[in-house]
């Protein structure tokens, strides 16, 4: 015999159980269902029967201002993969999205507390074996990279040499060529750091993330880009002593939105590419 109590505890988990599956379906509206961290094994096994592409979001663990959290890389790479792989789906293309690569080359910006940086032959291996492993279970693996410095996008591109060297089907979609870097609009171009570019990005993905009373009292400053012609190696020898580069002031969510316009058209664009140039 049940008392009230049990009784009433049964109707508790029913209930929950219930919220759990409308949640599901709710989820599966707005895609969230694509996140692999996120999915049991046998949901993946099941996906996996229609053989998608998976995509690995790629960032810094980096200091990105006073106004924006050292995850902003990976953030925004995984909005990116988000979007991008909605666009896959439009024209046939299932994606899922793996975890993260939250670590690799942060020279730049070493000095500043939060900044982690790896060593470039350990993040060449880790990016290249995330690629192998994910190789033997996706159609094929496609890095959405957001961190731009120099020396990580050397390891990024090794990294998939290598896996493709190994026999993995491997491609990133390198925001550098011209056709990408025109999409991205001036700010992009002149390289930005949490300036207008990264912080309207994270205001449109994650506007919770940003501290507003802080971003708009930050006075603008010079991208990125020429300093590095000049020569310079840290954020401080680019006089970027706050760790940003760019007019953060200038951001909005709306810019943020155009954004990732631009970037899931480069990111499925890139994928169809490797797809259609191995048929
Ligand atoms: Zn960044």
């Amino acid at each position: 015999m049940k008392g009230r109590n049990e009784d009433l505890e049964e109707d508790d988990d029913m209930n929950a159980r219930e919220d759990r599956r409308e949640k599901r379906t709710a989820a599966k509206v707005v895609d969230e269902d694509i996140l692999v961290s996120d999915m049991t094994w046998t949901e993946i096994q099941d996906a996996l029967k229609d053989r998608p592409v998976a995509i690995v979001p790629v960032g810094a663990t980096e200091a990105h201002g006073p106004h924006l959290p050292v995850s902003t890389d990976t953030v925004i790479a995984t909005e990116m993969a988000r979007r991008g792989a909605a666009k896959l789906a439009e024209h046939g293309v299932p994606a899922l999205i793996l975890p993260p690569v939250h670590f690799t080359v942060a020279d730049f910006g070493a000095d500043f507390a939060g900044t982690m940086s790896l060593p470039a032959e350990t993040a060449v291996a880790l990016m290249r074996d995330v690629a192998l492993a994910a190789g033997k279970k996706y159609r094929c693996v496609a890095f959405a990279n957001i961190h731009l410095e120099p020396r990580h996008l050397e390891c990024l591109k090794r990294a998939v040499e290598e896996a493709r060297k190994a026999g993995g089907s491997v491609t990133f979609c390198d925001l550098t060529k011209k056709r990408w870097a025109e999409l991205l609009g001036d700010a992009y171009q002149q390289g930005d750091h949490a300036g207008a570019f990264e912080t309207s990005l994270m205001m449109a993905a994650a506007p919770e993330l940003v501290r507003e009373r802080e971003r708009i009292s930050l006075p603008p400053t010079d991208g990125l880009v020429a300093a590095i012609k000049k020569g310079a190696k840290t954020f401080m020898e680019a006089g970027g002593e706050d760790a940003y580069f760019g007019d953060p002031t200038a951001a909005s969510a709306e810019e943020g939105e155009n954004l990732y316009e631009a970037l899931a058209e480069a990111l499925a664009v890139s994928v169809m590419e490797h797809l259609g140039s191995k048929a």
